[in-house]
This record gives C-alpha cells, structure tokens and sequence, in this order.
C-alpha cells in the first residue's frame, strides 16, 4: 500500500483546477556553488536534501515550487552529474542537459570564487541555445562581497543577481528575475465550461437501458429540464438531484428521444456520443450485462477513453443473470475490458432499482481520480525507485532513463517524462501500470508523453 497523501484538486465549481503545465526552471553550475542551498531556499527549506559532499548523486531532482502565486518546477541539475568524467566535460553535459529541458536557466556561480574557466564554458553553451538565463552570484551573504558580484558582468550574459543562498539574501529579487524570463503563463486548460453542477454523459448503444435507467434516477429525485441555448435544435439536459448534489445529466433529450432503426442511425449514434462527451467530465457507460459484450460497447468505451473523460462503466439488466451468464461476465471483463480496467463498476438494474445507491459514489470516485495530482517530488522519488529497480531495456546498446517527470496537468491526469532516449511502448505501458498500483487514479485514463532529450 501507499503511505503517499495525494493532493486532490477539489472539484469546486468555479475555481479552474488546472493552471496548465508548470514551467521547468533547470539550476545549473559547478559542485559547491551552492545549487541544492539554492533550491531549500526556493522552496522555503521544505524538501530538498542539501549534500555537503560534492558529486553526491541526489535521487530527488524536480520540486514544486511557487513564486507571487506563479507555479514552477524546479530542477537541480546537479543530482545527475556522475563525476567519472572530467569536471569541465561533465558540466558542459549537465549544461546542455538543463538547456533541451528547461524554459529557463538558473546559472549559479560563487561570487567569493569569480568566474572560473569552468564557468566561461558554460557561459558558451547557455548563450549559443538562446534559452532565458538567470545569471545568479551566490555566496553574497552581505552588503560588502556585493561587488564581487559585480564583476561577474563580464561573463557576457546579463545582469548578475547577488544572493545567499544561504541565508536568504536578495533571494525575493532573484525570483522576480527568473518569473520575468519565465514564458507567458498558458490558459488555463479545462474541459467545457468551469463551475456549475457536474456534467455526466450517460452512454450505451441502443436498448441497454438508458432511458430507463434516466427515468429511475429523475423520477425518483427532482429532476429540472433545463434548455442549454443552441443553434438549430436546443439540446436539453436535465439537472437531477442524486446523493445530495445536483448533476447535469448532458443531453438526456438524445436519450429519451427514440431512434428509427434506419440508415445512418449508427452514425448519429456515434456523433450523439462524441458531441455528449465534448461537454461532459464523467461518462457512465451501460452495457447490457445480459449480452455478450459488444463491439459498439468496445467502441464507446475507447471512445470516452481517447476523449480524456473519467469512466464509470454500468452493468444493466443485473436482474436478468443467471449463475452462468454471471461466471462468463467476469471472464469477459477481464479478457475484453483489460484497456480500462480501472474504470468503477457497478451492477445495477433499471428495472428493479438495484444497487442504483451505487452509481453516485462511483461517479465521485471517477472524478476524484481526474481530478489528481501528484506533487512533483513524490512523482520523482516514485520515478527514481522505478528507474533503479527495473531499467529500461538496454536496445542497440542503449539504454533509455528517465530523468524526471512532472504532472502537467490533472482532468485528467498528465504526466511529461524527461528521458534521455524513446521509451518503447512495453516500458510506458509498465510505467502508467506501477503509476497506478503507487497512486490510484480510479476511473481515469492517463495521459503520458515523453520529451526526449536528443
Ligand atoms: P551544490 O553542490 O552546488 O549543490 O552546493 P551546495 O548547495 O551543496 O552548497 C555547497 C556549500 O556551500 C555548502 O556547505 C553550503 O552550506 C554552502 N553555501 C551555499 N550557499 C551559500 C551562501 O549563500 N553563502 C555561504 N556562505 N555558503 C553557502
Ligand atoms: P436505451 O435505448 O439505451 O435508452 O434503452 P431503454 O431504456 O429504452 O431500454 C431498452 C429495453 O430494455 C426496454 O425494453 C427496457 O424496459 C429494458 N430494460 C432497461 N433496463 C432494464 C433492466 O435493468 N432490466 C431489464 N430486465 N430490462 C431492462
């Protein structure tokens, strides 16, 4: 079992959870200079490990972190050098390293020292890839060694900005230096408009009882037409009242209205489904748990799946089982539904009202794993362990790592791996899994991409 606390964004209407992708702020400079002192301080001393021994090899390498209410993450560097390779030749990697994966660099030299020849290398790389740098002059722990700052000038890249790490000083300024060099904040990115009752997507090919099951749910709870304005046709929800919340069921006209068996029925199907699940932030999909699984029940679970949505899938006509019928169910789930496995069940009977209690707190559950998400430093302490434990398959003499990740966003979850090679498609399918088996994330797909440091 975990023992890791997994901050949930709260699903309160009206604040947008998901600020975007948090930029990466990459400290860069030599052992000693004071990168990992730097990184407490950022961070107000909460997470980092500060190593007195220089070339140590730190496992936690990505933090959170956060500035005037600008999110961030920060990275050291530092924590991959290995120091088999000379010192000039290793930094100039770690250099080049923080510059493909950075939106901005933290250039860390120490003003007592001055700007060695180790330093001016640096300076070259930074300045050819044409990325932000934040020249920073640490060590400046009073008024007096401030011109040793000063002369740091002449490393050709900008302002120097005098601080001590240690001990806090000229640490505000600083910040405000490296938010001015970060990019343009993104929109936010959420589905649909925020705020107001959640919307839920009620799918199912024809006959496995949606209309039935819509009817069991608004007729025994007060249910509010309500005209959502459109174009041609007005499509109509319905805000129902379930579990002491109000929910926006989308599109329950398109439910109720009964479809013609004829041509093209299976394409506006289709459609219906694509245009529900564009407004919606939970899918409840219902089978006929009476049949055989069908390929259109395939279907409209891969479609809520690519759509990013979080997934509840509904077995209808429980009360038409039999003991047989039920052992081949649990097989069928298994060989059939493994791509969403994760997804909340419930068995429930339109008809009869059974465990019809049950969907509300599976819906929640659903929302709840996409709305997660993982602080940074969790997810890297995860990544190293799984990192160390089972490598990467070694291809063509090669052996792909990943370096750190962070969560790009939540609804649902993103992850963007830092890798040093392609990660083949075994190896990100064993990642989402152990993902999985360490943080939850029930009822939602997850969004993993790699950025590949060439
Ligand atoms: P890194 O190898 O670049 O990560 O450097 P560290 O953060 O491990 O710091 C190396 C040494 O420099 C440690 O002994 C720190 O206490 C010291 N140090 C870091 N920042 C400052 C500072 O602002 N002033 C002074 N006087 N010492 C510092
Ligand atoms: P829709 O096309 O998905 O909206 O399906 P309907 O709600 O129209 O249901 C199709 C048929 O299945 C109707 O004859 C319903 O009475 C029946 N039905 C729906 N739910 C259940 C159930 O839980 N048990 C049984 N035995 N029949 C059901």
């Amino acid at each position: 079992m975990s023992d890791y606390e997994i901050e949930t964004v709260d699903a309160d209407p009206g604040v947008a959870a998901d600020e975007g992708p948090a930029p990466v702020v990459a400290v860069v400079g030599r052992p000693n200079v004071g990168k990992s002192t730097l990184v407490n301080r950022i961070l107000g001393r909460r997470e980092a490990v500060v190593e007195d021994v220089p070339g140590v090899t730190r496992d936690r390498v990505a933090y959170d972190a956060a500035w005037s209410g600008r999110r961030f993450t920060v990275v050291d560097t530092g924590g991959w050098l290995p120091d088999s390779s000379g010192l000039a030749a290793a930094i100039a990697e770690q250099a080049r390293l923080a510059v493909d994966l950075a939106d901005v660099v933290m250039f860390v030299v120490d003003a007592t020292v001055g700007a060695t020849d180790v330093d001016e290398s640096v300076v070259e790389i930074l300045r050819r890839s044409g990325k932000p740098v934040v020249l920073t002059a640490n060590k400046v722990d009073n008024a007096g060694t401030e011109a040793d700052a000063a002369t740091l000038w002449s490393l050709g890249i900008g302002e120097p900005h005098p601080v001590s790490a240690l001990h806090g000083r000229g640490s505000g300024d600083l910040l405000d230096a490296v938010l001015e060099a970060l990019p343009a904040e993104a929109p936010p990115e959420t589905f649909g408009e925020v705020g107001g009752p959640r919307r839920i997507a009620l799918l199912g090919r024809p006959n496995v009882g949606k209309s039935s099951l819509l009817n069991k749910v608004a007729g025994e709870n007060r249910a509010v037409v309500d005209a959502v304005a459109g174009t041609t046709r007005d499509p109509v929800d319905e805000l129902i009242e379930l579990g002491g919340k109000t929910w926006r069921f989308i599109d329950t006209a398109g439910i109720r209205r009964r479809h013609r068996e004829n041509q093209g029925a299976d394409f506006y199907a289709t459609l219906r489904t694509q245009s529900a699940l564009e407004r919606a932030e939970v899918a409840v999909v219902l089978v006929d748990a009476s049949q055989p699984l069908a390929e259109q029940d395939l279907r409209i679970i891969s479609m809520v799946i690519d759509s990013g949505r979080s997934l509840v899938i509904a077995y209808n006509k429980w009360d038409l089982l039999d003991e047989e019928r039920r052992h081949y169910l649990d097989r069928e789930i298994d060989r059939q539904l493994h791509s969403a496995r994760w997804a909340p069940r419930v068995n429930v009977s339109a008809k009869t009202g059974r465990h019809m209690e049950k969907l509300v707190p599976a819906i929640e559950t659903a929302l709840d794993g996409w709305g997660t998400r993982v602080p940074t430093s969790k997810l890297n302490q995860f990544f190293a362990d799984l990192v160390s434990s089972h490598p990467h398959p070694i291809r063509g003499g090669k052996q792909p790592r990943v370096l750190f990740a962070t969560q790009a966003g939540v609804r649902p979850p993103r992850f963007v791996l830092f890798t040093t090679g392609f990660l083949e498609e075994g190896y990100r399918r064993f990642i989402e899994r152990r993902l999985r088996e360490e943080f939850g994330f029930p009822g939602t797909p997850l969004d993993v991409t790699m950025k590949i440091r060439e």
